[in-house]
């Protein structure tokens, strides 16, 4: 089954995202928990999300992924900005268990200066911390571009990272695919890359993809998204990441600039090249 969406708005609600992704031919998507640049959290009605997962079920959604701010940082050398980023987490997820057996990603963070050595074990003490045996959601890490001190743009890293949580069963990884060209993967040699990624991680662990075209080279460390085929990675690329026999059943989102009219067409391209 192909499950493929785009990153939608949640302002108006949970069960509008859902009736805006089956106008534009998503059977997946993915909403910021909260505004992605501020903290606070609009109150959940517990109604709304109740008529989402009905409309979810009824419609055959594969799991959709709610995504963590992206001013958090888990991994920083500043206390006070590691304890926003706990709490902004615990409480996230305590919010999912509105939406049970769904994705809920972040990005691991940046190190500050520390060394990824010091994030690394920061980003693993804040997940010991916010983890509970008790929560219906997995918890994914994103791969990421190494811009700045950002730490999880290797396979490797992330891989400390779940090597030292305890609750690991509770986590797993979203290949954004422009990060990861970002980071110097090759997506063209795609067996390679997914190899890789399984001897580093493991591919029980790939739980959603982010499909992105990027700006830039290979190796850039930039993160600029692009709309698919109008990037660096190429069309061609993208018809054999969703027709690769251990990523067909995955989610895929897009995250390319577009308006919902060009999502619909984005959707509607790659579900073209899609070999049922
Ligand atoms: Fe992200
Ligand atoms: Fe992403
Ligand atoms: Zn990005």
């Amino acid at each position: 089954m192909f499950y493929l969406g785009c990153h939608l708005s949640c302002s108006n609600g949970f069960e509008t995202m859902g009736k805006t992704a089956l106008e534009i031919g998503a059977n997946t998507f993915q909403f910021f928990t909260r505004n992605p640049r501020g903290s606070q959290a609009k109150r959940i009605d517990p109604q709304d999300a109740q008529r989402l997962r009905n409309l979810l079920e009824t419609h055959s959604f594969a799991p959709i992924l709610a995504h963590a701010p992206y001013t958090i940082n888990p991994a920083s050398s500043d206390l006070r900005t590691r304890q926003f980023a706990l709490d902004v987490l615990a409480d996230d997820l305590s919010r999912m268990e509105y939406l049970p057996g769904n994705l809920y990603n972040f990005h691991p963070g940046s190190h500050t200066g520390q060394g990824s050595e010091a994030g690394i074990r920061l980003v693993t003490e804040a997940l010991n911390e916010v983890l509970t045996p008790y929560q219906h959601t997995t918890v994914l890490l994103e791969t990421m571009a190494g811009k700045g001190t950002e730490i999880g743009q290797s396979f490797e890293e992330l891989k400390r990272i779940l090597d030292g949580v305890k609750l690991n069963g509770k986590l797993g990884v979203c290949l954004d695919t422009c990060h990861v060209h970002d980071a110097g993967y090759s997506l063209a040699i795609l067996d390679g890359t997914l190899a890789e990624f399984d001897k580093q991680i493991g591919l029980k662990y790939l739980k959603a993809i982010h499909l992105n075209d990027s700006l830039n080279p290979r190796g850039s460390h930039k993160d600029r998204h692009a709309p698919i085929g109008a990037g660096k990675i190429g069309a061609k690329t993208f018809e054999r990441i969703i027709n690769h026999p251990v990523l067909k059943d995955l989610p895929f989102c897009l995250e390319t600039p577009q308006d919902l009219a060009g999502y619909k067409r984005e959707i509607a391209f790659l579900r073209g090249l899609y070999h049922s």
